[in-house]
Order: C-alpha cells, then structure tokens, then sequence
C-alpha cells in the first residue's frame, strides 16, 4: 500500500483537513492506495498556483517549454517499473496495456514539445486602408484536465501535455480508481524540473468530485476545461461549464462499429476484431462494441474468431505468465456484463464464446445474432463482452453502424478500398479506420468524437485550437479616416 500526496505549487502536500480515501485492488480488495482526498479549498489553492505560475510560464519562448516536455518524456519512461506495478495494484490491467500506455504517452509529450513552435498565427486582409490585421494564438490560461483510469497514462498525459505547450498552466485531476498512477505523471514533470505551479496533480474521494470540479471551473482563473470518461458524467461536466461559460473539450464513451463487408480478407478482420474488442478487456473508449458482418460471410467469420479470441490468456497481472486479460476495474463490470449477456440470451442470442463471470477475471465472450432489441445493440459493455450483427448488404450495414447514440471511432473492412472508403465516409463517428482496428491512437492525430461521444478535439494542431484563444488584433500604421 502506498501512501500519497498531492502537489500544489511545487510542494507536496495533505489535503487542508487531513482527509484520505483508500483504493482496492478490484482482485483481492486489498488496499492498493491511500490519497489525500482534496476539499474544495485545496481545489482553489491549486488553481490559485497554476495563475501565479501562468504569469512567467506563459511568458517563456518555445525553445523552453519544448526541452521541458523532452525532459518530462524521457522521465515518464524510466518510470516504466512503477507504472506497471501501480495500474497492476489500482485498475488490475496487464503489463502489456501498460507498456503500451507509457509509450504512446512519452511519444504524446514529444509531440507536444514539436507543437511549441507550430502555435501560429495569420495576416488577414483588412479593408481598412493601412490597417495590418492578425489572428494571433495565446495561452488561455489555467486548464483543468480530468482523466480516467482505464488508459490513465495516456489520458492523463492528453489531458495536459498539449494545454502546457500552449503556454497554459495546468490543474490535473487525477481518478479515484488510481491515484498513484496519475501521481507518477506528476512525479514525471516534476523531475523533468518544470516550475512550481505549472503543473498542479489534486486527488478526492469519489463523494467529492462534484464539489472539488465545480470550485476550480468557478475560479475566474480556469479558462479551459477538459475531460475524459462516461458520457453520464461528461454531460453534468457540460452544464457545469456552461453555468460558468468555460469552454470544455468532453471525450466521452463509445460503442464502436466495425463493419465487414462481403469482400473482406477474413484473416485481416478477425485480427482487426480481436485486437479491438480484447485490448485491456474492452475497456477503451474505441473498444470494437458492435462487429457488423456481412450474412455472406458471418459463418466463416465468427468461427475464426470465436477459435481465436478463446485461446487468449486471461490472469491475475501481478503474476509472471503474460495475459491479454487482466482483471477488469471492479465488480460493476461483470455485473453490468453479466446482464447484459442474460438480456441478449433470453431475445435469442447465441454464445459463441466465453462465459458470464464471478470475478473479475472476464473471459473474451462473444454473442451471435444480436439484434436492436437486446441491450448489448446499443449500450457500452466497457468489458470484454462482444456483440456481432449480420446484416445484408452495405446499405444495411452503414443504417447499423450509425443506429446508435455514441460516434467516437470505427472500422470497415472490404477487399474493394474504393467501395470500403464510401462506407466510411458515410459513418457517423470522428473517427474511421478502412482495413484497420477501431483501436487506433496517435499523438499527432485529430481525436474525438459526435453525437454522445462528446465535443472538441485533442491531438496535433486541432489541440492547438482547443488550448489558445485565437485574438483579433489590428495595427493602424496609416492616418485613419473617421466620418465624423
Ligand atoms: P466516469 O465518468 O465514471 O468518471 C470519470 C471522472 O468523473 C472521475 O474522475 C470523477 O471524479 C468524475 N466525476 C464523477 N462525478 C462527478 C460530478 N458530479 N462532477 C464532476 N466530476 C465527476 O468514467 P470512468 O468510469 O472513469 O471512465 C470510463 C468511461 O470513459 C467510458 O465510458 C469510456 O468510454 C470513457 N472514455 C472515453 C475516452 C475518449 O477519449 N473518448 C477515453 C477513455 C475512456
């Protein structure tokens, strides 16, 4: 067990009262973390720190901030060890996953550092004779990152990397499901010598997170506003912004489909499939949720995979023999599968792999032959329990990939690209990968979502908009003429 502390200004510190929250390994509920649990004073006393901090912080040139994102991903990655152990104690996934996660977060900072020197402006035409006109990028101000635990080191990293090459400081909350995981993503910038106050790291006990939210998205100092995690919370985030007029970046939950027309290589999809449905156990937000296959080919298709995702490893992470499935985050997960699974049997869905669990150790499962009156169609498992949906012809797969209310990410397999391309162009999501997994990130790419999926975009230059206000500023270098 591991006691933490937050870091305000530099400092590491208690939380004002002395209060503490605890959390359990979701496999043997022991106490994997104990972590100050934040009151809205010490919310204010972190944003208090990331204003003082803005005024030099912003101020610094590219060249600076570059080096120190540097110096902060070469620090995440010798935190390599740690973060294993800790998402192994907090959130139970595999050391692969969070391999995975360190190096796609340490390659998010060096993009981040690229960035610095990529925050441009424009010269606009003006009609005012002599007039030089400028759409100018500055640095909002204080930004307030909220991530989730279930790719925390990417998350949590997304949540300020691009906000702090911009010139912003920064509030990172971290999740109550891993505490010390978020807290080594502090830890990381602190040794890579950022200032005090640039970046601050609160925890708070899951009572508290409305309270400890609303005080920092109150402070006149917080300018931007983002979060990752369901879109339940997403949209009590949303009207918290919206009743302080704070603009927010929301990247919610999904349910995304993967469509495998009649002409697709079956080989490459069931790849494809696999890797999207099982990675950390189906709990990402681009989790393949629906597998949409053509009837002409679901025979051929849902043998081969059944054969392939029963044969992946499932254990315990702390142990040394690898696995694809670790422990899923809690009880919640296999309950909410569970019923799922009993919803779509009872309608006339038929197992073709896996089980319902009673622990946390799910199993791949998949279900045939779903249709839109079982539940399984339209809400997200965020477990490893998957759904295939026949349909005929592409008409009737495009209305079944957009017959939902998320639109995060997607995939379409066909052997014609031509023809696989206009499907996707057609698929309501924010993101759509032809012949590729739905489970795709990349630091320089523009991710994010529609419809319940949530607003903005982070990644490259689309964070650059998201993180600057964008002014209008003239220069009259002639006599102005005035009409009166
Ligand atoms: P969650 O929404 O349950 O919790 C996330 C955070 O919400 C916590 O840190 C908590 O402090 C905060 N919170 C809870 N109640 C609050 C309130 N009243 N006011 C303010 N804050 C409050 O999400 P989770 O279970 O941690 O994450 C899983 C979800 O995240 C899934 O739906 C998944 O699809 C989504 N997700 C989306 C992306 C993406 O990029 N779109 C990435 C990963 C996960």
């Amino acid at each position: 067990m591991t006691d933490l502390s937050m870091l305000i200004n530099g400092q590491a510190v208690s939380a004002e009262n002395g209060a503490t929250f605890e959390r359990y390994n979701p496999l043997d509920g022991s106490v994997a973390t104990r972590a100050p649990a934040a009151t809205p004073a010490d919310a204010v006393k972190a944003v208090d720190a990331a204003a003082e901090a803005f005024k030099s912080w912003s101020q610094t040139g590219p060249s600076e901030r570059r080096m120190l994102l540097l110096k902060a991903a070469d620090a995440l990655e010798a935190k390599t060890p740690q973060f294993i152990e800790a998402v192994a104690a907090e959130t139970g996934a595999s050391a692969m996953w969070t391999g995975f996660n360190v190096h796609l977060a340490a390659g998010m900072l060096r993009e981040a550092a690229s960035l610095t020197t990529q925050i441009s402006g424009e010269v606009i035409p003006s009609d005012v004779p002599g007039s030089l006109a400028m759409g100018v990028r500055q640095p909002a101000g204080v930004v307030l990152g909220m991530a989730p635990w279930n790719a925390p080191i990417i998350l949590g990293v997304r949540a300020i990397a691009t906000p702090l090459a911009c010139g912003n400081t920064v509030i990172f909350k971290g999740s109550e499901n891993c505490p010390r995981t978020h807290q080594l993503i502090a830890q990381a910038f602190v040794d890579a010598g950022f200032p005090p106050g640039v970046v601050n790291y609160l925890t708070n006990a899951p009572a508290d997170a409305g309270a400890v939210v609303e005080a920092m998205v109150a402070h006149p100092a917080v300018r931007r506003v983002n979060f990752t995690g369901s879109t339940r919370v997403g949209k009590i985030i949303a009207m918290t912004c919206a009743k302080y007029l704070k603009p927010v970046v929301l990247e919610l939950g999904g349910k995304a489909p993967l469509v495998i027309l009649d002409d697709a290589n079956i080989t490459d999809a069931v790849n494809a499939t696999a890797f999207g449905c099982f990675a950390n156990s189906g709990q990402i937000c681009m989790s393949t949720e629906r597998i949409i296959v053509d009837e002409a080919i679901a025979d051929a298709f849902v043998a081969q995979f059944a054969a392939k995702a029963s044969a992946l490893p499932v254990g315990d992470p702390r142990l040394p023999a690898p696995v694809v499935l670790g422990s899923v985050i809690g009880m919640s997960t296999v309950e909410h599968c569970n019923a799922l699974i009993d919803d779509a049997l009872a309608l006339g869905a038929t197992l073709v792999c896996g089980a319902k669990a009673n622990n946390t150790l799910m199993p791949a499962t998949v279900l045939d032959h779903v249709t839109p009156a079982m539940r399984i169609y339209h809400e997200e498992t965020f477990g490893p329990v998957k759904c295939v949906v026949r349909v005929s012809g592409v008409e009737a797969a495009i209305a079944c990939a957009n017959d939902n209310a998320y639109g995060l990410s997607a995939a379409v397999f066909g052997g014609d690209i031509a023809r696989a391309f206009n499907v996707a162009r057609r698929i309501e999501s924010g993101i759509c990968h032809v012949n590729g997994p739905t489970v795709h990130d990349e630091a320089q790419m523009p991710f994010g979502g529609v419809k319940g999926s949530g607003i903005g975009r982070f990644g490259g230059k689309a964070g650059v908009a998201e993180f600057t206000e964008l002014r209008w500023i003239t220069l009259q270098t002639t006599p102005r003429h005035y009409p009166f």
